[in-house]
């Protein structure tokens, strides 16, 4: 049965704990405001507010399509494909069953929920059940009733101007809107993990911009490149815009190579990145650092690893992927539309100057003597901040905003 049969998108957001009061009237703003953001290619489609849901009107959009663009809206748990039928009996029974038809779920056992929002209505819920159960049953003898654990809950919301009827509930991204938690910085190399990690921030509501170190004319021009693709997907789960910084890195890459310590190479690489990055973040007024960091994976990521490397800053270093395997990154990956790009096999700067036998497990007190001996390596890092290019990446055409209509005035 074909997906078109649908009006509205019903879209839920996070739970009732996390969000209440006053927060809640600002998470369901900003919601729908990504919302309309990602259903721009839409242009028909309107986000509105009825009975106190937030819904989209398809006005004759395939549902697919937008459930396809809602999937990628952070802080919207789920939705469902709603189907308007006219506030009486018939229209309803007939509607029902229709949704209940085109519904994807398997259909040996179901239940029917109506709620009477409009209490003049002349049958109460209790009654509707069964009117609309029964009517479904004519249609479909083989189906069971089954009150506890249905296969489909068939549900009819009864309001003044329509009763809406949904049963299809489909997962979304789930945490908050983009930006609502604050912002960070991304260390975004040009592999499978950093945009993973990216990505895990800003669906925790996190705004974002990436912070790349490269070391040209050593890594290559298709190096950059990549990352900027990189940049520009991830640009696609942001506000409508994505910095990213372009750090020169190959001076002070350089003076660590020639610093005696083979082994401390990495480390006082992600040190330096970090004083960096730190410098950076005040500038841009962003307050933690997010890197693609994996307990265990390499070298750099044992846990003797991350503090010696981790000392040197100040802000909070999350690391979303520190306790997850790296077939599971690699899902995420591909998922969000990164994998392609991140296994192109340009080098990066960090790859370059691989020691044969890094260290797991750096003394702190030789790596910040190490630091000591380079005389201008303070200089060099303030060097690097002020040759930083930044790059702002924004969608490249700009369609047509999704209308607003009239009961949005309710924000
Ligand atoms: P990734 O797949 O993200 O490159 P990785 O497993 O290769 O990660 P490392 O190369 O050890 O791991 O890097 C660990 C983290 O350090 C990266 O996830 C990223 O956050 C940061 N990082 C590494 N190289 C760079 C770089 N050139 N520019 C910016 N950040 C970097
Ligand atoms: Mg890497």
């Amino acid at each position: 049965m074909s997906s078109n049969i649908y009006d509205m998108v019903l879209l839920r957001l996070g739970s009732e704990i996390t969000i209440k009061g006053k927060n809640r009237a600002r998470f369901e703003k900003v919601l729908a405001d990504q919302v309309r953001r990602a259903l721009r290619p839409f242009s028909d489609a309107v986000v509105k507010r009825t009975y106190g849901r937030l819904y989209v009107e398809l006005n004759g959009h395939p549902y697919e399509d937008i459930a396809n663009a809602l999937r990628d809206v952070f802080g919207l748990v789920s939705f469902s494909p709603v189907k308007r039928a006219d506030v009486d009996l018939e229209s309803i029974q007939e509607t029902a069953l229709a949704v209940f038809q085109a519904n994807k779920q398997r259909k040996d056992t179901f239940k029917v929920t109506v709620k009477r929002g409009w209490k003049q209505f002349p049958h109460d819920s209790l009654e509707m059940n069964h009117l609309v159960a029964s009517h479904v049953l004519r249609a479909t003898p083989e189906l069971k009733v089954d009150i506890r654990n249905p296969q489909v809950d068939l549900r009819v919301d009864i309001q003044q101007g329509g009763a809406y009827i949904y049963c299809d509930v489909e997962k979304g991204a789930g945490g908050f809107p983009y930006g609502e938690n604050g912002k960070g910085l991304l260390l975004l190399s040009g592999g499978i993990d950093s945009p993973v990690a990216g990505w895990l921030g800003m669906r925790k509501g996190l705004k974002l911009e990436a912070v790349h170190f490269h070391s040209y004319p050593f890594t290559s021009e298709q190096a950059k490149e990549k990352v900027i693709t990189l940049a520009k997907r991830l640009l696609h789960y942001t506000d409508g815009k994505f910095k990213l910084h372009l750090v020169p890195f190959t001076d002070i890459q350089t003076s660590f190579a020639q610093s005696g310590q083979e082994r401390l190479i990495i480390t006082l690489m992600r040190r330096a990145m970090l004083r960096i990055t730190e410098k950076i973040a005040v500038r841009e007024s962003a307050t933690a650092i997010v890197t693609g960091d994996s307990l265990g994976q390499v070298a750099s990521q044992t846990l003797g690893s991350m503090n010696v490397i981790g000392k040197v800053a100040s802000l909070p270093i999350l690391r979303p992927l520190v306790m997850m395997d790296k077939v599971d990154i690699i899902q995420l990956s591909e998922r969000i539309g990164t994998y392609e790009t991140s296994i192109l096999p340009y080098e990066d700067c960090c790859t370059l100057f691989v020691p044969k036998s890094p260290a797991t497990n750096p003394n702190l007190e030789i790596v910040e003597a190490t630091e000591a001996g380079i005389d201008n390596l303070e200089a060099m890092i303030e060097e690097a901040v002020k040759n930083t290019v930044t790059v702002v990446l924004r969608p490249e055409e700009a369609a047509k905003p999704a209308r607003e209509s009239e009961e949005d005035r309710w924000f």
